[in-house]
């Protein structure tokens, strides 16, 4: 795996390979690990220095971390872009005795970025959760890593031992290994689950409404949101602002797969054009297409490389940010049988419990491989609409309308091959191998 900083632009106008260290002041995330070795406590502090936890009687100084939170703008890195202040407050005000959940699930298959946060640098990690867990009088940190990810696991409890009596770990962290399932990372599944239940979406009218475990109140803060607010603490909101643009200040992790010679995960200032992101990973051939945001985002044409990579102009275009993923398209695939393997996955990881996800996801899914092998019937596109409108907004969750929005968006950006495999003339991409993740590739 390709794992490189480019949020410091020195490194990337010499060309430097992965690992690349940085020259921005230390406010990198990945500006502490060098090639193939995982930054251990000893280099972690010798490269950020002390973790500005509160000393004793320091009444004030869950209001300052509160407010370096604020001044730097952050917002959460797992896909909702939520204000992390505005999240704070909430658990600052709520009552007491939290359980702060660190998400590091990473349900989407195309995602490395968690894994490669934990193998390379856990302790800003920790470090992020002890900060966050102080300021919110947190009692205890569940750190989630999904089931089948055992290289994780094991790279963040090795981190969670060599803390163990350093008293850098004042609230104790548990290892937890939720089911690896695409819906199991969904803050409210990760609740239930951490609360004795099937680990399946609760129903909220909105993000607002506090999640529960037991009695207790929780908040779920992603593994790479608690990252930069580590960052944030030690070299305060202008240092994490001076990457990325006003409006979405601060670098961000992008997993790069798919088409590509470097697939990998690749640190950028955030508003960096697409097509520079794409070119970080070297394309092997002419772009046709990138999906972005993942397997629930949206498929984008060539000619929008030129947007900034940024959850407001992105969505300008019709793309999407969301976990952080672009999969690569080049001319050579084809776009309708990538997005038919797309949906089948997605159908079988829906969690059982609402209708139209069990039902509609499936039909959609099988839509969508008839179109593309080129056996649609008459009736095919019409049809598809229907069954987006009806499963669309209807579940307890969003991960139907996660596949809703990547169908309907291959059916634009692949509009003149859909008619092609619609009236039984599919070229012969559609018989290539996959680009996506082995997980996703059956034929
Ligand atoms: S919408 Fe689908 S994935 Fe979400 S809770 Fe309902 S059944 Fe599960």
């Amino acid at each position: 795996m390709t794992i490189t900083t480019t949020a410091d632009s020195a490194a990337v106008a010499n060309g430097a390979g992965t690992g690349v260290g940085t020259s921005a002041g230390g406010s990198t995330l990945l500006g502490s690990w060098r090639a193939r070795h995982s930054a251990d406590l000893g280099a972690h502090l010798a490269h950020h220095g002390p973790i500005p936890l509160p000393g004793p009687g320091d009444t004030s100084w869950a209001d300052r971390f509160a407010a370096a939170i604020e001044a730097s703008g952050i917002t959460g890195r797992g896909g909702a872009a939520f204000p992390s202040s505005a999240k704070l407050a909430l658990a600052r005000a709520g009552r007491a005795g939290p359980t702060l959940v660190v998400n590091a699930m990473e349900g989407e298959p195309a995602s490395g970025k968690d894994q490669a946060l934990l193998s390379c640098v856990p302790h800003l990690v920790l470090d992020g959760a002890q900060l966050v867990a102080a300021a919110i009088g947190a009692g205890r940190i569940a750190l989630c890593i999904p089931a089948d990810r055992y290289d994780t696991a094991l790279a963040a409890s090795r981190a969670v031992a060599e803390r163990a009596g350093t008293g850098l770990m004042p609230v104790a962290v548990t290892v937890v290994r939720p089911p690896g399932r695409y819906v199991a990372g969904e803050e409210s599944a990760l609740a239930s689950w951490l609360d004795g239940g099937p680990g399946a979406p609760t129903f909220r009218p909105r993000k607002g409404v506090a999640l529960t475990i037991g009695r207790r109140p929780a908040l779920v803060h992603n593994a790479e949101t608690l990252a930069h607010m580590a960052l944030v603490a030690r070299y305060g909101p202008d240092a994490f602002r001076a990457a990325g643009r006003p409006g979405s200040p601060g670098s961000t992790l992008v997993t790069v797969t798919g088409g590509v010679e470097h697939p990998g995960v690749y640190e950028i200032a955030l508003g960096t054009p697409l097509a520079e992101v794409v070119g970080w990973a070297h394309p092997v051939d002419e772009v046709q297409a990138v999906l972005t945001g993942g397997f629930g985002g949206s498929w984008l044409p060539a000619a929008a490389l030129g947007t900034a990579y940024a959850p407001g102009p992105m969505a300008a275009v019709g793309g999407v940010v969301g976990a952080g993923v672009l999969v690569v398209l080049p001319r050579t695939a084809c776009g309708i049988a990538e997005t038919a393997r797309i949906a089948r996955h997605m159908a079988g990881e829906s969690a059982g419990q609402c209708g139209p996800c069990v039902f509609g996801l499936p039909a959609i899914a099988q839509d969508l491989a008839w179109l593309a092998s080129g056996r649609a019937d008459a009736g095919l596109t019409p049809r598809l609409e229907g069954r987006f409108g009806a499963v669309n907004g209807r579940g307890a969750c969003r991960h139907p309308d996660g596949v809703v929005r990547m169908a309907r968006s291959a059916l634009s950006v692949f509009a003149g091959d859909a008619a092609a495999h619609a009236s039984g003339r599919p070229c012969l991409h559609h018989a290539r191998p996959s680009l996506l993740p082995p997980a996703t590739a059956r034929p």
